[in-house]
């Protein structure tokens, strides 16, 4: 596996060298994250990974926007400017407030928090045993207060709507923005399908539920001719190095 990440490392350099030249496009990099921490999930970043990241963005002056401003620009059909970045984090885990926060709002950069409602104030655990403290609502006010983060729901139970039948699948994506709209009195207009899970159906309930974009998890970048309800996000997660991170507000390679 060593062999496998320095040669994933030597590629990536070698990319980053080739592309030095090439310019940035008017499109926009949708950046998809879970957990930050300290664990060997494989959709966890450690903490000083994710420090050098975010400080790579500050330091090479990257447009850092809300998800919100980021779909306003493409329902109006606005250029996007370019190294436009938008920060999502899907689930809502409780290292989220503890070890995310802190350096955005160091950094003052906006985000968008996707919930699943259920899981709140949960611990989830996983199959290598290693278990997470979720997100509860006193820590996500706080954090919904300061302006900063923008909390979005995620279903109920993180359930993969193509999967179910249409009525749960309902259930799932509007019990879930009630919910959120309820506890933080706010509209909610975005919505992440868990796993990258839906279909047209889904994509019709998320229209008549009144949500304005939902996100998957394919990898692209956005431009402003997107179909809004087919965001494509770069996944961020503990197999990606940093030779690999300054790749992805370029263009899309998965090695
Ligand atoms: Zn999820």
């Amino acid at each position: 596996m060593r062999i496998k990440r320095v040669i994933k490392n030597i590629i990536y350099f070698c990319l980053n060298y080739l592309l030095f030249l090439k310019p940035y496009s008017n499109k926009a990099t949708i950046l998809m994250y879970h957990s930050v921490g300290e664990n060997n999930l494989f959709f966890n970043v450690e903490s000083k990974e994710f420090i050098r990241q975010i400080e790579y963005l500050k330091r090479k002056k990257f447009n850092i926007i809300s998800l919100s401003q980021l779909v306003e620009w493409i329902e109006k059909k606005q250029v996007i400017p370019k190294k436009t970045v938008v920060l999502t984090f899907d689930d809502g885990y409780q290292n989220n407030h503890s070890n995310v926060w802190p350096i955005l709002k160091e950094y003052d950069f906006p985000v968008t928090i996707f919930l699943a409602v259920d899981l709140i104030d949960q611990k989830i655990g996983d199959s290598q045993k290693i278990v997470l403290d979720m997100l509860n609502w006193p820590q996500i006010q706080e954090m919904d207060q300061s302006g900063l983060i923008d909390f979005q729901p995620h279903t109920l139970t993180h359930s993969e709507l193509s999967q179910i039948n249409p009525m749960e699948a309902k259930r799932e994506i509007e019990e879930s923005k009630r919910i959120v709209q309820e506890k933080l009195n706010k509209k909610c207009n975005f919505f992440a399908y868990p796993r990258g899970n839906f279909n047209q159906e889904v994509v019709d309930i998320l229209k008549e539920s009144g949500f304005k974009a939902g996100l998957t998890i394919k990898s692209g970048l956005v431009s402003e001719n997107v179909d809004l309800f087919k965001l494509p996000r770069q996944s961020i997660n503990s197999k990606t190095n940093f030779e690999e991170f300054k790749t992805k507000f370029k263009f899309n390679l998965n090695i």
